[in-house]
Parts: C-alpha cells; sequence; structure tokens
C-alpha cells in the first residue's frame, strides 16, 4: 500500500504511520524525522535547514523532493510506503508523481485527517519527546510514569524547539497557506479518504482498519502489497 497522510501539525499522523507501517509491514517515511537526524547529526543538509525547521517554515521544495526521491528508491519501499508530513505544497506533490512515474507506481490513498486548531495546538505544546529513543509523551493525555523521563530508556524528555507555542501558531498558518491546498488536489483526483484527527488515537485507529478493509474489497491489489 502507498499512502499519504495528509493534516496539520499535531493531527496524530505520526501515530497512526507507526501503528499503520507495523501492521502492514511497510515502511514510515516522515520528512520531519529525516530533517531531525540530519540536524541532530550536523550533516551538511542538517545545518542548512535547522533555522527554518527551528521557526515553523517550510525547507524548500526541491530540498525535501530529494530526500523522499532517495527514500522511496530504497529496496524497503518498493511493495509499498507511508508518507508523514509530505507532500506540503502541490510543487512537492507534482515531484512526487514525477518521482513515483519513473518507479513506475503511484499513490494509492490519501488519508486526510480532518483535525481543528484547538486540539493541534493543545497536542503539540504537550507533546515531549525523549532525547535518546526519540519515543512521544504528552504531559496530560499520555504523561511518563516519572515526569521528565522516558519510560523505555530513561532518557530526558524536551519540549521541541517547534512545539513552542508562536512557532505552533506559525506552522498551522504555513500549513493553512501552503499545505490545506493538497486537500483539494487530491479530492479531485479520487484518492482522499478523510478521518476525524479530533479523536483519540485508538479511536483514529479503528477507522482506518475499517477504511482499509473496505479499500482492500474494493481493490484486491492493495490487499496482495501491490
Ligand atoms: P513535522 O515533524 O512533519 O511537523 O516537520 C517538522 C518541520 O520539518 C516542519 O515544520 C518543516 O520545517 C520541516 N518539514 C518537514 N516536512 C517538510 C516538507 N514536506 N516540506 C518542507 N518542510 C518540511
Amino acid at each position: 500500500m502507498k499512502l499519504i497522510l495528509l493534516g496539520p501539525p499535531g493531527a496524530g499522523k505520526g501515530t497512526q504511520a507507526k501503528l499503520l507501517a507495523k501492521k502492514e509491514s511497510i515502511p514510515h517515511i516522515s520528512t520531519g524525522d529525516i530533517l531531525r537526524e540530519q540536524m541532530q547529526k550536523d550533516s551538511p543538509l542538517g545545518v542548512k535547514v535547522r533555522q527554518l525547521v527551528k521557526n515553523g517554515e517550510l525547507v524548500p521544495d526541491n530540498i525535501v523532493l530529494e530526500v523522499v526521491a532517495n527514500r522511496l528508491s530504497a529496496a524497503d519501499a518498493h511493495k509499498g510506503f507511508i508518507l508523514d508530513g509530505f507532500p506540503r505544497t502541490l510543487k512537492q506533490a507534482d515531484g512526487l508523481n514525477e518521482a513515483l512515474k519513473t518507479l513506475n507506481t503511484a499513490i494509492d490513498l490519501v488519508i486526510y485527517f480532518n483535525t481543528s486548531a484547538d486540539v493541534s495546538i493543545q497536542r503539540l505544546c504537550g507533546r515531549r519527546v525523549c532525547k535518546k529513543c526519540g519515543a512521544n509523551f504528552h504531559i496530560t493525555n499520555m504523561p511518563p510514569k516519572k515526569e521528565g523521563l522516558c519510560d523505555f530508556c530513561q532518557g530526558e524528555l524536551y519540549l521541541r524547539d517547534d512545539d513552542k507555542k508562536d512557532t505552533v501558531q506559525r506552522r498551522l498558518q504555513v500549513y493553512q497557506e501552503q499545505t490545506a491546498a493538497l486537500i483539494d488536489y487530491y479530492r479531485k483526483n479520487g484518492k482522499l479518504r478523510e478521518v476525524s484527527g479530533d479523536l483519540e488515537a485508538d479511536k483514529v485507529n479503528a477507522e482506518l482498519q475499517k477504511l482499509f478493509s473496505r479499500e482492500k474489497l474494493a481493490n484486491p491489489a492493495l490487499k496482495n502489497g501491490e
């Protein structure tokens, strides 16, 4: 299955992508995770994008497109993949189509997480991430057993720079200005399906399982992982 998860920051795309990737045995490709990894390594790419990511601005299309095209050509992505946080502009969506064409394939479905701004803000500002293993917690929705410490590896939990209130507001504005147009773009080509991103994670997951069962019945090629 070749999927795009679309929706504002804080919609729960990452959480669902991890669950789906495990269930379908396909890679979860998050451009945000890839960029943060490069930033942590201080690689030339990481250094180039650091300030933009910190300020909640988008990284230029050509840079992200190159990162994604490379990742999609890896062997583990041939059977399927879940794109999380990409595409974020119409130019990226067109670039993705081109990249997939050269790989002789196309996107099967785009899942739109329809999420209110209040819920996004509450989730992002309360999110805490483990410095060591990257696990996510939330100060009220999913608190760690010991405050400030990761349940899995005891690493220190921190607030991402771009999860600070002002930057979150900017990220939501950027989403409205540059990304929301993709909803219509994928609706028009018949690939868009919608779930409520405001629901709790297990409810969203149940919705997604129902949706995939229906889609697999209608299109058996999806079932075979083609
Ligand atoms: P995310 O973890 O998906 O919220 O992404 C964090 C940040 O990485 C974004 O605010 C952008 O600065 C950058 N980023 C991630 N994906 C993209 C993309 N597809 N296009 C441009 N910038 C991106």
